[in-house]
């Protein structure tokens, strides 16, 4: 790859990106060929609403400072998490980050002078697993992200289907009785199928503090009933909600991304028998684990900036899927 300025053509145009979780931002910078310069930050979202903002108008500067000096910054991609409405490029609500009504793309847009590409952070990856990873050349998919929290995104005719934002919420509301959700709902899928509520389910039950749900696995994989049982909980509540999901949209394929996708065949195996059993009528869908990792959000987002640019966005997805699948 050349690092120079093409005298005749100039600059060579670059967008960054950014990937905005609850606990870090990560950003990178890519040109239409691939990522260029990447890191990522600390939210500091306990420290209140306005700093987690502050740190991510901080980081969109530092990405752009980042980019070389043989290309041009030509547009800023976001994800974020919570109930977001990308027609209008405002972050409704997040629980985590504490946004209310936030206008993010607007005031990207005031900050940085660039075209802004806003999106959800679970939609945003499967865009990015749609078109570059385990969903390509699939028109009708839904991405299921099981990490933190659990949502969902439905691919239907190659749209990506938002409603408002509130599409794919699937980890909140639908029961009446349970442990108590971030979303002052009760016995929600989020309680049992996350990856944080089985560590936090298998501690309730045995007093014992663990690492997080691969912790749990292993402890269900080496005989331990209480692992066994809070795991297999999780795995009956994400094949109901992956079964009404197919029961609903028909769609044919499935793929699991989030955290706990690196289970592999411990989640998927035990979950395809599950969706098997619960349909009838329903062709068996396909359920394949994402093949972009923790990078889909971060993909995704480079994709939004491009198409805030205005490229033409076929043989960016041409050059990066090697790339993007390619194991970090
Ligand atoms: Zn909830």
């Amino acid at each position: 790859m050349s690092d120079t300025v093409d005298p005749a053509r100039g600059p060579r145009p670059a967008v960054v990106a950014l990937d905005v979780g609850g606990t870090f931002v990560k950003w990178l910078v890519a040109d239409e060929r691939g990522v260029l310069r990447q890191g990522s930050v600390e939210t500091r979202a306990a420290a209140g609403p306005a700093s987690a903002f502050a740190v991510v108008l901080d980081t969109v500067d530092t990405a752009l400072s980042a980019v070389p000096a043989t290309h041009r910054p030509v547009g800023v991609g976001v994800a974020v998490p919570g109930t977001v409405d990308e027609r209008r490029g405002v972050c409704v609500h997040s629980e985590n980050l504490g946004w209310r009504d936030l206008p993010v793309a607007q005031r990207l847009r005031e900050h940085t002078g660039l075209a802004v590409g806003f999106g959800h952070d679970v939609r945003s990856g499967a865009t990015a697993e749609a078109r570059l990873g385990a969903g390509r050349e699939v028109p009708d998919q839904v991405y299921v992200s099981v990490g933190t929290g659990l949502a969902a995104a439905l691919l239907l005719d190659g749209r990506m289907v938002s409603s408002g934002g509130y599409a794919g919420e699937i980890g909140h509301g639908g029961a009446l009785d349970g442990a108590p959700c971030v979303c002052g709902g009760r016995g929600c899928a989020e309680t049992v199928a996350s990856a944080a509520a089985i560590a936090r389910r298998y501690t309730a039950a045995s007093g014992v503090a663990v690492d997080g749900a691969r912790d749990v696995l292993a402890r269900a994989r080496a005989g331990e009933d209480v692992a066994r049982r809070v795991w297999d909980d999780a795995v009956e509540v994400l094949s109901s909600l992956v079964a009404d999901l197919v029961r609903v949209t028909g769609v044919p394929h499935v793929v699991i991304g989030g955290g706990l996708v690196h289970a592999g065949e411990d989640l998927l195996g035990p979950l395809r028998d599950q969706v098997r059993a619960r349909l009838t009528v329903h062709p068996d869908p396909r359920i394949v684990p994402a093949a972009l990792g923790g990078t889909a959000g971060s993909w995704g987002a480079a994709l939004l900036g491009w198409e805030a640019s205005g490229a033409d966005l076929g043989p960016i997805v041409a050059a990066y899927g090697d790339a993007a699948r390619r194991p970090a």
